[in-house]
């Protein structure tokens, strides 16, 4: 704290991963003698740069960009941009914080990393975005690579921003480097289900969380919230494997279809149309109400997927999830539940998937984009899809065993921690005090 001050996210997220690897510490004195919670929590590099840009009236403008490569025992440093307003360092510290147990419970080789910039998206023109990526990649072309680092996306930071960013870094190296991004098209190197991966990972992990627990999704209620890559994934994969999405969100409001909200129509309103979920009344066949201004929580539910953004979901609206008896709750986003949400869903003995297992499945799928470009294969959706459902069940059993191994069953986020700790802790070790 006294060597990074004014950074709340990142603070929250080292004592959220901290509280619970005491045992794995009193375990293996080895750890603490080799100072690995010190160092991890050291990034082994930082990054912040100038992006300089001229908007369509012909103004300058400048925003400040970051890369923050936190860790690489496992793998090149891979983790997404984000391009949102709310972006300091301290947000991409937190969230490259956590991207390394992530990846490491992906039980793939891939280190952790986050980047972005405080850049607004929001009523930008293509001309515009297209100018700022350029930018923004001129200045980080020179950190990243195939076995350096490889950043994807995040909010604000899809496939057409993806697409402008491959193709500066590709003119200003002069290679075409397949494996430098992930999250490209399909025609370019882009890998089959990596935009439905996070949330269908979702989706499946929760499934899988109320299967070990005797329970299903079948003819239960869902509430999503954001509208976004992840939200209308998860959906998808939820209302398949038998569960009814009745409510899901925008940073505008909320909108209620308790016949089961059409993801097609979302899909069309905020993917193609980048419009506000306030439209999907006006244009559902269904009795559809939209609720200006406030939370999705408040929608009786049985699972709860906050797939929005960082602290969306606090005590209150966790009160009032438990009031209305929610079963699971299972992180979409990166940290949406506050800490004292997620205190009293533990307390209530409501399932919680922790983010770092339940939305691993998008940075697992960009890994095996990059296995795809670097064997310049292209897989199909159904082996993909396989690839990703396996990796989900693993994470989850990973997690489960973990948990009753540390004398803590049932217990998802000491399970995560835990394991996603040790492995990076074991190649940490390998590799002496670097
Ligand atoms: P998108 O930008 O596609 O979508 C974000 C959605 O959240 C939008 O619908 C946005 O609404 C909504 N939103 C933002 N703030 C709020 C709020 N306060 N209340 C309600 N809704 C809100 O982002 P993604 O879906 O890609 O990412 C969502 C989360 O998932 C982030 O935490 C991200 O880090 C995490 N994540 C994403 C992965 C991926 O593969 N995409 C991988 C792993 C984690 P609006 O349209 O009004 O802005």
């Amino acid at each position: 704290i006294e060597r990074s001050p004014a950074e709340q996210e990142f603070h929250q997220a080292v004592e959220t991963i901290f509280d619970t690897l005491e045992p794995v510490i009193r375990k293996h004195p080895d750890y603490a003698q080799a100072k690995l919670l010190e160092r991890i929590c050291e990034p082994e590099r930082q990054i912040i740069f100038r992006v300089p840009w001229v908007d369509d009236q012909g103004y300058v403008q400048i925003n400040r960009g970051y890369r923050v490569e936190f860790n690489s025992a496992l793998g090149p440093y891979k983790g997404g941009l984000r391009f949102h307003p709310s972006v300091t360092l301290g947000v991409v510290k937190f969230l490259g914080f956590e991207q390394i147990f992530k990846n490491s419970l992906t039980g793939l080789p891939i280190g952790g990393g986050k980047g972005g910039a405080d850049f607004d998206p929001k009523d930008k023109s293509d001309n515009e975005i297209m100018h700022f990526c350029q930018s923004f990649m001129t200045e980080l072309h020179r950190h990243i690579g195939e076995y350096t680092d490889v950043p994807a996306g995040d909010i604000g930071v899809g496939t057409r921003e993806i697409g402008y960013l491959f193709g500066q870094y590709k003119r200003l190296t002069n290679r075409y480097e397949s494996g430098v991004l992930t999250g490209k098209g399909l025609y370019w190197g882009g890998a089959r289900v990596r935009t439905e991966a996070t949330g269908y990972g979702t989706a499946y992990f929760v499934n899988e969380m109320l299967s070990a627990h005797g329970n299903g999704l079948d003819d239960r209620d869902v509430v999503v919230s954001g509208s976004g890559n992840v939200a209308i994934y998860a959906m998808k994969k939820i209302q398949e494997l038998g569960g009814r999405v009745i409510a899901c969100s925008d940073s505008s409001g909320y909108i209620h279809d308790s016949a089961g909200i059409d993801v097609e129509l979302i899909k069309q309103i905020k993917e193609v149309e980048r419009g506000r979920i306030s439209e999907y009344p006006k244009r559902s066949h269904h009795n559809a109400t939209f609720v200006p201004g406030r939370a999705v929580w408040e929608v009786p539910c049985h699972v709860a997927l906050p797939c929005a953004t960082q602290n969306e979901l606090d005590a209150h609206a966790a009160k009032n999830l438990i009031k209305n008896d929610v079963i699971a709750v299972a992180e979409g986003a990166n940290m949406p539940c506050t800490p004292e949400a997620v205190e009293l869903f533990r307390d209530a003995g409501i399932l919680f998937g922790p983010g770092k297992a339940a939305n691993a499945g998008g940075v697992a799928t960009s890994a095996l984009e990059m296995q795809q470009n670097a064997s310049r294969d292209s897989w199909t959706f159904e082996y993909s899809e396989s690839r990703l459902k396996e990796i989900m069940t693993n994470i989850h059993a990973n997690c489960y065993e973990t948990a009753e191994e540390y004398g803590r069953p049932g217990d998802y986020i000491s399970g995560a921690n835990i394991a996603g700790f040790t492995r990076v802790a074991e190649a940490m070790l390998a590799f002496g005090v670097i």
